[in-house]
């Protein structure tokens, strides 16, 4: 008996110290048992009259159906969930993320509980990532779009000039141009490579069928000059078909795969092997190379935009495209990782969830 009465004391201790919002409602949606933060949510003068009666005389009709609407889903289904900002009695707005869960009593009487946690730092903050992620987006876009004009004059007059006058201009200056030809089309691989990352959030593309031995094989063949110069042995193992986006799901294999094939020892022949693991939830892939692998502290930063192991003269390219392969997968709820050893090779893994 002891036992009994301090459990309900207990209980009752729990819901009044509560800094979250606690309400249960019988199947009429009549509130039954209110905490007082759930009580403060209303105006002081009717607070007395919030246990006993539904809702309805001091709301809003638009607050009225929404809550309606989800108490009677939890009543029904078992549980709802609703984000929703709230004007409190002092006329400040918050944000509450709100959970209902239906439960029976012993006599098979069903009610519903809510409890609710203010979440409005948290929204606001969310809100100013998200803003400043479309503003940082926009501007990478408009930046490098604007760009590409400038640049193909540079390159154009530059490549009209060395074969117009090449003739006529000593070793020098013919190199000049060449650097400058170079150059031009480096940054037009950035620009393009940013143009790529900038864009990946809004292609909003539905899924659809994902046949990965298909997109190896569409990969395989944009890269067959390399692939053949070097000899290269590309062995896959048991790759499947998913509902996913084959557009950005090609984009990462693209470049794994030159990676594998580009960060290889003079003289050594690549051997690179496709494998996909089915981890009942998601999908687990993994592209691993006999490549010049990377010291342990360089498996994260190469993750970032621009962050490149080696100078161009070794190995050409524009650090973007880890970063590329990285944004993709997480937007996708998925991860990437490398495991690597220095000289020996890199094996790449990421998951996409099914
Ligand atoms: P990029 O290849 O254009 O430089 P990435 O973002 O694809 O850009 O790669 C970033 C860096 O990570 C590369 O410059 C290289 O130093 C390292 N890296 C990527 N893939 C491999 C690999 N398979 N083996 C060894 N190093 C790699």
């Amino acid at each position: 008996m002891k036992q009994i009465v301090d459990s309900k004391f207990i209980l009752q201790a729990l819901l009044a110290n509560n800094p979250d919002p606690v309400v249960v409602k019988d199947a009429d949606l009549r509130v039954v048992i209110a905490n007082s933060a759930y009580l403060n949510l209303y105006p002081e003068q009717i607070r007395d009259q919030v246990i006993g009666s539904t809702l309805s005389s001091w709301l809003t009709p638009a607050e009225v159906a929404t809550i309606v609407e989800r108490d009677k889903v939890a009543l029904e289904s078992g549980s709802s969930r609703l984000v929703e900002s709230v004007t409190l009695p002092d006329g400040q707005i918050r944000v509450y993320d709100m959970h209902r869960v239906r439960f029976e009593d012993s006599d098979g009487a069903a009610f519903v509980l809510g409890t609710s946690r203010d979440v409005t730092e948290r929204e606001t903050l969310i809100d100013k990532l998200t803003h400043s992620n479309e503003e940082l987006e926009r501007f990478a876009f408009i930046a490098s779009h604007d760009l590409q004009e400038p640049l193909r004059m540079v390159r154009n007059f530059t490549e009209l000039l060395q074969s117009d006058y090449g003739d006529s201009l000593d070793d020098t200056a013919r190199k000049f141009m060449g650097i400058t030809i170079e150059s031009a089309t480096h940054m037009q691989e950035l620009i393009d490579d940013l143009l790529i990352y900038s864009r990946l959030g809004e292609d909003g593309a539905k899924d659809e069928e994902v046949d990965v031995n298909a997109i190896v094989d569409y990969v395989e063949s944009n890269l067959m000059e390399t692939i053949a110069k070097s000899n290269a042995r590309i062995i896959r193992n048991d790759l499947p078909c998913f509902m996913g986006n084959p557009v950005r799901f090609s984009r990462i294999v693209q470049n794994l795969l030159s990676n594998a094939l580009k960060y290889q020892a003079e003289g050594n022949t690549p051997t690179i092997s496709i494998s996909a693991v089915d981890l009942e939830n998601t999908w687990l892939f993994s592209i691993k190379d006999n490549g010049i692998g990377m010291e342990n502290e360089y498996r994260e930063q190469i993750f970032l935009p621009f962050k490149r192991l080696h100078g161009r003269s070794q190995f050409k390219g524009t650090g973007l495209g880890l970063a590329i392969c990285r944004r993709i997968i997480e937007s996708m709820g998925g991860l990437i990782w490398v495991e690597s050893e220095l000289n020996l090779g890199s094996s790449f893994s990421f998951t996409m969830p099914k």
